[in-house]
């Protein structure tokens, strides 16, 4: 082994590969809640008639009517609802989808669903743009540049795919037991919307084997032929979001910090496989699904760690990197050794040379000058043998790594742990053809490890015959779910014009008399104007005259700085429980003037946030203290 390990091997690959292209021209907005708020950010496209492609699942289980809200009161109307699309959708079904949006003449689609409804509404798009049959489309970049497809919003409701920002659609072709690829940069929508609450009503199995499709996204767009910075950092952030939540969701499927964590690592990296592709784990589960029908899901997770395996020593530093974001630790010990000598740690190297008896050596390093850490830098070059070796250690722990997670998502879930219990009731009779149709799979084209059929035999097999139990899910090994919505649950809380006026001039009558707060606000000299809506009034605090005044309704002065915003915000926002600077951004809160002075004021109003709940409940109102 010795000879193997050289020094151009420890220095891994160049930082850079020769050529990679990055580009992602979809507008993405998220935030638990969102759906609710999407006025803004749907506002560009105009007054529109839109298909909404669906399922029958979700027209039951909320998000399809939560939707439907969230577009009332915008210009685009939803004429159209197409809801019949199975799981791993078929050709059939894209043009039934694609013939009601042309029958019920819709120059826009919705898609709201998982990565079913997604890949059906962009083929359906493309369908009723172009017209022919739907086989005349199939293949890669068959459009020109130049084309244009209807305009498309993408709300994804599994955290899986990432197909939002995919320029990829997968659809079935049963009568052949395969899945065909249709990829057109047009596919790409113009808005995603990332809303973690409409993933809350997604089963725990689903959740489970969703959650690792995205998990098996991330890890083979870092370990590809295909790498290239940009999807190295977004596979690495996703690794991390997904495989420390993944458990939590399931668990606690109301635990909307890991539903979000679960959504944007979903999101992250959809981006970074469609910069660098997927390998060797997707080319056999595409197989097994059209073959076998196995849920696309479940069998990423099963055919994950042998892939892993199999790949590992072709990418070990890589794999080295996603076992340490999976969180084992490891030691660097040689390959960061100038960083061990820079940071004084020389004891080691001192430790080394006492080992070597060499008193003479050992004085010049404690002496600690730069020629001496460089000579110690030499000297544990040689020790390289001890950093592969760990790092292969760790890799190799990376394995065993996500084992356990199918193992914990077994218990918490049901999912299967092997190619039996996921469906395959024929004793693997149809081993050959699914190894035939994955060698035939563009995936593999990009696994590290050229693929040979009698290794995707082999690994088939290990993941069929694997004797996983599950294993049990220890309260440390969740993060600390929280439960409930994440938007805090305000909703309407003045029930009209008179009762805001009360409660919240009333507030600021308080804050004016205050010991603290009352001196501090007439200092400031500013005369600032809250405009609220839902429902509608207006208060103007204003500290320009010698004390300060709030005046309720019609105001004669210029203020200096007008905020608009709805009610419900006012209401949070005095609890201490809004973000003003992030409300701007999204514009839930709308400023003119100069708002950065009133910005300043913020500390200054800090004490405001304890006064609050406190008068309200002093005023008999503790139920819509948050
Ligand atoms: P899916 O869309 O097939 O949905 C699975 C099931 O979950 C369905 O029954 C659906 O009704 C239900 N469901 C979805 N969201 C729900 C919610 N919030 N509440 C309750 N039920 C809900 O599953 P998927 O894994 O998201 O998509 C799989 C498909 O996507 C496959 O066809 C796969 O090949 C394809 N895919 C596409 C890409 C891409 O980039 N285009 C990438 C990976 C996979």
């Amino acid at each position: 082994m010795g000879e193997l390990i050289t020094n151009e091997i420890l220095k891994g690959e160049s930082m850079l590969p020769e050529y990679f292209e990055f580009s992602l021209p979809v507008k993405l907005v998220y935030g638990p809640g969102i759906i609710g708020n999407v006025k803004e950010s749907v506002a560009k496209f105009g007054k529109k008639r839109a298909l909404l492609v669906t399922d029958a699942v979700l027209a039951q289980a909320g998000p399809v009517e939560r939707v439907k809200d969230g577009f009332k009161g915008t210009d685009i109307s939803i004429v159209s609802v197409f809801d019949d699309v199975p799981p791993n959708s078929t050709l059939k079904t894209v043009q039934a989808c694609a013939a009601r949006g042309k029958a019920d003449k819709c120059d826009m689609i919705i898609a709201v669903g998982g990565g079913s409804v997604i890949d059906t509404a962009k083929v359906a798009n493309l369908l009723m743009v172009k017209g022919g049959n739907i086989e005349d489309h199939m293949g890669a970049y068959l459009l020109d540049i130049n084309d244009q497809l209807l305009p498309s919003i993408i709300i994804p409701t599994t955290a899986g795919t990432g197909s939002e920002v995919t320029k990829v659609a997968v659809i079935a072709d049963p009568d052949n037991d395969v899945k065909l690829p249709f990829a057109e940069e047009q596919f790409l929508p113009q808005l995603a919307i990332l809303d973690p609450e409409l993933t809350i009503s997604l089963p725990g199995k689903l959740t489970a084997a969703t959650g690792m499709d995205a998990l098996v996204h991330a890890i083979e767009a870092y370990v590809d032929k295909e790498w290239s910075p940009a999807s190295d950092a977004l596979a690495l952030h996703a690794i991390k979001l997904i495989s420390r939540n993944i458990l939590g969701a399931c668990a606690n499927p109301q635990d909307i910090e890991a539903r979000g964590a679960m959504l944007v690592g979903s999101f992250l990296a959809g981006v970074a496989f469609s910069h660098s592709m997927v390998g060797m784990v997707h080319g056999i589960s595409h197989a097994l699904g059209g073959v076998y029908h196995i849920p696309h899901g479940i069998a990423n997770s099963l055919i994950l760690p042998e892939v892993m395996a199999h790949n590992l020593e072709s990418r070990l530093d890589r794999f080295a990197d996603i076992a340490f974001t999976l969180g084992i630790s490891f030691p660097e010990v040689v390959s960061d050794s100038r960083s061990i000598i820079d940071t004084g740690k020389l004891d080691i190297v001192s430790k080394l040379v006492k080992k070597t008896e060499m008193k003479s050596l050992q004085d010049v390093v404690e002496s600690g000058s730069h020629a001496v850490r460089d000579f110690a830098l030499r000297q544990l070059d040689h020790l390289a043998f001890v950093d592969q070796w760990i790092r292969r250690k760790a890799a190799e722990a990376g394995v065993e790594k996500i084992r356990t997670l199918n193992r914990q998502l077994a218990f918490l879930t049901g999912t299967p742990l092997n190619l039996k219990d996921a469906g395959i009731t024929d004793g693997l009779a149809k081993l050959d053809q699914v190894a035939d149709t994955a060698m035939e799979d563009g995936s593999m084209l990009y696994n590290p490890v050229e693929p040979r059929r009698e290794d995707v035999v082999e690994i088939i097999k290990k993941a069929y015959n694997s004797t996983d139990k599950p294993l049990k899910v220890l309260e440390k090994d969740l993060k600390t779910a929280k439960k409930g919505k994440a938007a805090d649950g305000v909703k309407n809380v003045f029930k009209n014009t008179e009762e805001l006026y009360d409660v919240l001039a009333g507030f600021y009558e308080l804050l004016k008399k205050d010991e603290e707060l009352g001196p501090a606000l007439a200092k400031t000299g500013l005369c600032v104007q809250f405009v609220y809506k839902n429902p509608s009034a207006v208060i103007t605090v204003d500290a320009t005259g010698k004390g300060v005044e709030i005046i309720q309704g019609d105001f004669d002065g210029k203020p200096e700085v007008t905020m608009t915003m709805d009610a419900d915000f006012a209401h949070k926002f005095w609890h201490g429980k809004a973000n003003l600077v992030s409300a701007l951004t999204r514009r839930l809160v709308v400023a003119k003037g100069n708002v950065p002075k009133t910005l300043k004021l913020l500390p200054v109003l800090k004490p405001a946030y304890k006064l609050y709940p406190e008068y309200l409940r002093e005023k008999g109102l503790s139920d819509i203290v948050m």
